[in-house]
């Protein structure tokens, strides 16, 4: 059954040459993250990263594969892979160095199917926050492959088995890729989130759906929002990688409350087709979700009115209410 739902996998080459500049950051975190020397686009190149961790095969030349801060083409793979009911782990392979790694592995097995197809083995195990159906294959895979796992230094205590703890504004380097930790508390206490500023990638877990956010189980809205926020300060065109495949209902919710917008009616429509053949929505993008995400829509006149949300309410007061909206459909 598992290696059945394994067939659903697809690899998506980040192959795109990327030209970036300093994002424009979000006022509350634009003083943590550049308090923390920590720059990138062009800038960076002359900064050494705050915690620089390297990966197999760094032999090779430098130039060629700094795809985040040199105009050349990426050489990171990132391959979906189902897991449990709606889950995703995503599996990242550095052609240059055969460097891989593993986000989020619910469970072992599909994974170990995966890498065994490709004939790979595992060095990292990257964790967006300690929920089993995002840890849950990761002693196994430690033990089998001798990997390291890194998470949030806040959920030290709740990672199976982490060896590297980083932090708010740290970068590491998966081979010779700028990985940036952006804590995204929300969903629970030490949600991270990993930037990929060369390839254009995110890895949300469950703090940034397609079209939903995660459920609040240990934060607020104030929170929420402000993780949201962070996301929504990288480049628009950036690819978003979330734990689950949730877009179809969550498509459904967004049109409950804001059937007018057509950029949401359009997307939905494709998510519906999408899901007809059993293929994945994700990755999605940061400009859309902006367009359709209700969630980075708290100020969308036609939301407010749909949920009696006052004008004079905050974007976070509004966000707690969606929220709530969303829980109860
Ligand atoms: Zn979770």
């Amino acid at each position: 059954m598992l290696s059945k739902t394994c067939s659903l996998m697809a690899s998506l080459p980040c192959s795109s040459p990327r030209v970036r500049g300093k994002p424009s950051m979000w006022p509350s975190v634009r003083k943590d993250w550049f308090g923390k020397n920590l720059l990138y686009g062009f800038g960076s190149l002359l900064l050494r990263p705050l915690r620089t961790l390297h990966g197999v095969g760094n032999l090779f030349g430098a130039a060629r594969s700094m795809c985040n801060i040199t105009n050349v083409a990426s050489s990171l793979q990132i391959e979906l892979v189902p897991c449990l009911q709606d889950n995703y782990a995503y599996l990242l392979h550095d052609v240059d160095t055969g460097t891989v790694g593993v986000v989020d592995p619910s469970e072992a097995v599909p994974v170990i199917n995966a890498l065994q197809r490709k004939n790979q083995n595992l060095t990292y195990i990257l964790n967006t926050h300690h929920h089993y159906d995002h840890t849950g294959g990761n002693l196994e895979l430690k033990a089998r492959y001798g990997a390291k796992v890194i998470g949030s230094g806040k959920d030290k205590d709740r990672i199976p088995g982490i060896d590297i703890a980083l932090h708010d504004g740290e970068t590491w380097m998966f081979a010779r890729h700028q990985v940036l930790v952006m804590e995204t508390p929300g969903h629970t206490r030490g949600h991270v989130s990993y930037y990929f500023p060369g390839c254009g990638a995110v890895f949300t877990g469950d703090t940034l759906f397609s079209l939903s956010c995660g459920k609040l189980f240990e934060g607020n809205p104030e929170q929420m929002l402000s993780s949201l926020r962070k996301i929504m300060s990288l480049p628009d065109d950036t690819n978003i990688y979330c734990g689950h495949e949730y877009t179809l209902s969550n498509s459904k919710f967004a049109l409950s409350i804001e059937p007018e917008n057509e950029e949401l009616q359009e997307y939905a429509a494709q998510v519906a087709h999408l899901r007809s053949k059993k293929q994945p929505t994700i990755p999605t993008t940061l400009k859309r979700e902006k367009q359709c995400n209700p969630f980075l829509r708290t100020s969308s006149p036609e939301i407010r009115q749909n949920l009696r949300i006052p004008a004079t309410a905050s974007d976070a007061q509004a966000l707690g209410v969606i929220r709530q909206a969303k829980d109860n459909f």
